[in-house]
């Protein structure tokens, strides 16, 4: 078993359910602490932070990651215990497999090789792992972002261990990620007996001509590294129960994927547009969960798009699809931030799953990217 293997399954066992982490980050910190990391554990709440940096120079590669997964779903879906890793044909299968403790695991190992063949590397080697991830974000890797640059600590290169792959490993690389702006809006209407409609207001009815509007706007067209910003609705719901009484009101809630052709304030401007044009009687809550971000051709995508090819022998795609990452909370510091991670066919799935032999090579890659930025001799 190789260590990458070993460290990834010692990971799966910790049943890590966001925020928890299980002991997760002690594993890690206690690995890099021997390398001669300097530790620092930034945790909030409930909420477990690890920044450790190796090296006081600049500039600093950091790797982030979270340790924390999501529920494993009905037990009696999973083909075995989602944490206890069981490895068959060459596929590890556990909760976290994908996303994204394979990913840690290849980060720390690759640390350990390169550190360990070059200790006196230029620069600064950090990484940067939360347990809030995939939970509220707000206590995770935001809040360590702001205690580094209130102390004007910066990140100047990130990579962050996400499973980026799509069919597999290194066809694809995020460069950036789509902002994300939801929003709560309730109809208000008049509500009345079904057979007396003229002394009632039927917000189902006023809503309508305006959803299908805002279905069918074409927001933008993207761009050369988004794609074109995409409305969509998640709940909608209306109606006392009864058959016989038209609703008070209709609450809907939407979300706006968008790209570098946007801000929200244009977003915003257009939906209400189209409500006031409507003449709908209505209230809104807005709430941006990230900002878009776009890493462009540079220092970090070259090594990554040059580690790639070299250990991986692929050409990456760069792509900005997908949810938000913590990408969104390092980027706006002036971050380039990088994406590269194993294949995410299975993420949030039952039998979540990663093949094994691409859990070493990743590991390679990374160990190359350390290379390629912070080696002495570049
Ligand atoms: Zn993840």
């Amino acid at each position: 078993m190789t260590p990458t293997l070993a460290l990834t399954e010692d990971l799966l066992r910790r049943p890590s359910v966001s925020p928890e982490d299980h002991g997760c980050l002690d594993v890690i910190g206690g690995r890099l602490a021997a390398l001669g990391f300097r530790i620092e554990r930034l945790d909030f709440g409930p909420v477990s932070n690890l920044w450790a940096r190796h090296g006081d120079a600049t500039p600093v590669l950091c790797f982030a990651g979270h340790t924390d997964v999501v529920p494993a779903g009905p037990r009696d879906e999973w083909s075995t215990d989602p944490f206890e890793p069981v490895l068959v044909d060459g596929v590890l299968y556990g909760r976290g497999a994908a996303d994204m403790k394979s990913g840690l695991a290849a980060i720390v190992t690759a640390m350990e090789r390169f550190v360990g063949r070059c200790p006196g590397h230029r620069g600064s080697l950090a990484v940067l792992f939360t347990s809030d991830e995939e939970g509220p974000s707000v206590e995770g890797t935001k809040k360590v972002i702001e205690t580094l640059e209130s102390r004007g600590e910066k990140i100047d290169w990130c990579v962050v261990g996400e499973p980026t792959s799509r069919a597999v490993l290194g066809d694809t690389i995020k460069v950036g990620r789509r902002g994300s702006l939801s929003g709560r809006l309730t109809v208000h209407g008049v509500q009345g007996h079904i057979a007396y409609p003229h002394l009632a207001d039927n917000p189902v009815h006023r809503f309508a001509p305006a959803l299908a509007e805002l279905v069918a706007t074409h927001w933008d067209e993207g761009n050369q590294y988004f794609q074109p910003t995409s409305f969509q609705v998640s709940n909608i719901a209306a109606g006392t129960g009864a058959p016989n009484v038209i609703p008070g009101d209709l609450k809907v809630r939407t979300n706006l994927r968008f790209s570098t052709e946007q801000t929200v304030e244009k977003l915003q401007r257009r939906v209400l547009e189209i409500l006031d044009r409507h003449g709908i009687d209505y209230t809104m809550e807005w709430h941006i969960s990230g900002l878009p971000f776009l890493t462009p051709p540079g220092e970090l995508t070259e090594a990554v798009e040059r580690a790639v090819r070299e250990t991986i022998g692929r050409v990456p795609e760069y792509s900005t699809t997908g949810g938000t990452s913590d990408g969104r909370f390092i980027a706006p510091t002036g971050a380039q931030v990088v994406e590269l991670g194993v294949v995410n066919a299975t993420i949030h799935k039952v039998n979540e799953c990663v093949r094994v032999a691409d859990v070493d090579t990743l590991s390679r890659a990374y160990e190359r990217v350390m290379e390629l930025l912070l080696a002495e001799d570049r």
